[in-house]
């Protein structure tokens, strides 16, 4: 492979740079990409839309921005050297922090220096005569390179709302994944946030500790579930440090690649009482343990949910003093968990202050934005600020952001048009050479995501390593594989609870009327799917057609 790589460089255009690896995107998955073929000795460019490193961490900068992993079970675990120097200060760090440490990591394993900023690729067309891809940036710069690498971000391409008027606004506005970089100060100010996802429900805490006035903008009401963070003192510090080993064996058990594994039983073989304690003891606990620690049987078996769903709701009745406003905020069109769970310290109590409104969309949705605020059918709200927590076009929207062509022509776009098909998550038939990290049908996108970028990049790596040893230059799955995988990822989405209601792990953006709803994640749990993986490795690849 060297040879040929030299030849391609001298077969390229003196305009088109050319590299062995094109790596899109500088978040988690990116940086720790480029580390390990770096390490291989390849030559590797990394094109980055935002001013640096970070990915979700560079851009949400929004005030409350943190960690629902717990921070520890986060961070990158490939060196023994950074886990020990890195001290995280709370079990669930604000953006800040992460985005400090992730400096750390850009720094010491020198990464920048094969990153190019403030530079967003707009295509990816491969050239089946040289068996290459060629990237153009939207600057009009062209880089070739045998593989393709995308590191887009499951999260990453934010959504405005396709509300009229919305650049009619005369006040300050902006979108929680374009937060500016100088300190937003919400004092003495008129606020309306418009969301009460993850993000919404983050951002709306802060925002009432100082607005003069509060306006939230709900459409969907989401099951909320305390944090319960605190910071980490120094003797938890050095506990931590010492117990890595297990803390990442832990999440290598779990499902999903967190520290909380769910209890065996199912919550109908135990008594009321039983069951009643068993929630309490998880409401009380910091994290996703309520969701991802809980009865085995709540994602699957609706009566089993129906009793977490009727424990929180009652949580919530308790929370906010006033009645009306409490049964607005209880979901009333999923149960817990079937939709990404926020979690909060004192978003219920936020509804008891006297400058925050709720506003309940779907009993008066909004006609539109005015210049002075925003207008729905039944009052007129002035604001001096708009805080859009509109979420992302999830999983696919920042390739279907990409013209990106393989084999013949055909549209990455069109071979998705009925929804993702893909072998493993990683790779496309008729996309050589392009590996998807975190892509649509990857455990990466239902996982403690680090856990799972560390997989899918060392998997990654393996393979580039095989195909340089064994003299092979292309690489595709088999079109057998990618069907399998793909009836695979539904047969095991099925049973799931997850895809009986609308949310964004079923494509679902109503900020997005055309997107076909289609399941983006894979819920076959995090351990199958590596296994499935070494297995693919371990018999030569099998899966793939390799020349
Ligand atoms: C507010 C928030 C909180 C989160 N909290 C957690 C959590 O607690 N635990 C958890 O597991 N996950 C969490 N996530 C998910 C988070 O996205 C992942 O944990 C992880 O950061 C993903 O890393 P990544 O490298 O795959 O993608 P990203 O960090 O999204 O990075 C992708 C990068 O690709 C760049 N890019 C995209 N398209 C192009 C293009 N065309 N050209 C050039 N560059 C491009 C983007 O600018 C971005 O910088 C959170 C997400 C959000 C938004």
């Amino acid at each position: 492979m060297t040879e040929s790589i030299e030849n391609s460089k001298q077969l390229s255009s003196s305009e088109a740079a050319s590299y062995d690896a094109i790596i899109i995107g500088a978040g988690m998955a990116g940086m720790y990409q480029l580390y390990r073929l770096r390490e291989l000795g390849l030559s590797v460019r990394v094109f980055e839309t935002g001013g640096d490193i970070g990915g979700t961490w560079y851009w949400n900068r929004y005030p409350g921005a943190r960690f629902d992993s717990e921070s520890y079970s986060y961070g990158f675990s490939f060196s023994e050297e950074l886990l020990q120097e890195w001290d995280w200060s709370e079990h669930f760090s604000p953006q800040p922090e992460t985005l400090r440490y992730l400096n750390l990591v850009a720094d010491k394993f020198d990464l920048r220096k094969d990153i190019q900023f403030n530079t967003r690729v707009a295509s990816a067309i491969y050239d089946e005569f040289r068996n290459d891809w060629e990237v153009r940036t939207e600057s009009g710069a062209r880089a070739r390179a045998r593989f393709l690498i995308t590191a887009v971000g499951p999260l990453s391409a934010h959504t405005m709302p396709s509300i009229e008027g919305l650049y009619s606004y005369e006040g300050e506005s902006c979108h929680t994944a374009r937060w500016p970089h100088h300190p937003v100060d919400f004092a003495g100010k008129r606020i309306g946030v418009i969301g009460t996802g993850a993000t919404g429900v983050q951002v709306i805490q802060e925002v009432a500790k100082t607005a003069a006035h509060l306006t939230v903008f709900q459409r969907t009401p989401n099951f909320c579930a305390p944090l319960r963070n605190s910071t980490i003192d120094e003797e938890t510090q050095r506990k931590i440090k010492a117990s890595y080993p297990e803390i990442f064996q832990k999440c290598r058990d779990s499902h999903a690649g967190f520290m909380h594994i769910a209890d065996p039983r199912s919550a109908l073989e135990v008594s009321p009482e039983v069951r009643e304690q068993f929630y309490e003891k998880l409401y009380g606990e910091p994290g996703f343990g309520i969701w991802m620690g809980n009865f085995s049987d709540i994602m699957i078996d609706e009566r089993a949910n129906a009793t977490i769903t009727e424990f929180v709701s009652r949580k919530i009745r308790e929370r906010v003093d006033d009645p009306e406003i409490a049964e607005k905020l209880v979901p009333k069109n999923h149960g817990f968990g079937t939709r990404r769970v926020p979690m909060e310290t004192n978003y219920y109590e936020v509804y008891n202050q006297d400058n925050v409104v709720l506003v309940d969309l779907l009993d008066t949705p909004i006609e539109k934005i005015i210049p002075k605020g925003i207008k729905t059918t039944d009052n007129e709200y002035e604001l001096d600020m708009i805080v859009y927590a509109t979420g992302f076009d999830a999983v696919t929207g920042s390739f279907d952001r990409i013209d990106i062509r393989g084999v013949n022509g055909e549209k990455l776009k069109d071979h998705w048009a009925d929804g993702p098909q893909t072998y493993l998550g990683l790779q496309v038939v008729g996309f050589p050479n392009m590996l998807t990290l975190v892509g649509p049908h990857n455990a990466a996108t239902f996982c403690n995501i680090p856990r799972c970028i560390e997989q899918n990049v060392e998997w990654a790596t393996d393979l580039i390593r095989y195909m340089r040893d064994n003299g092979q230059e292309r690489i595709s799955p088999r079109q057998e594989s990618e069907d399998e995988w793909t009836k695979h990822v539904y047969e095991t989405a099925e049973f799931s609870l997850l895809t009986k209601v609308d949310s964004w792990f079923m494509g679902v953006n109503q900020n997005l009327p055309d997107k076909k709803p289609t399941f983006m994640a894979y819920l076959g749990g995090a351990p199958a799917y590596r296994a499935k993986c070494d297995e693919e490795a371990a018999s030569g690849y099998k899966g793939f057609l390799l020349e």
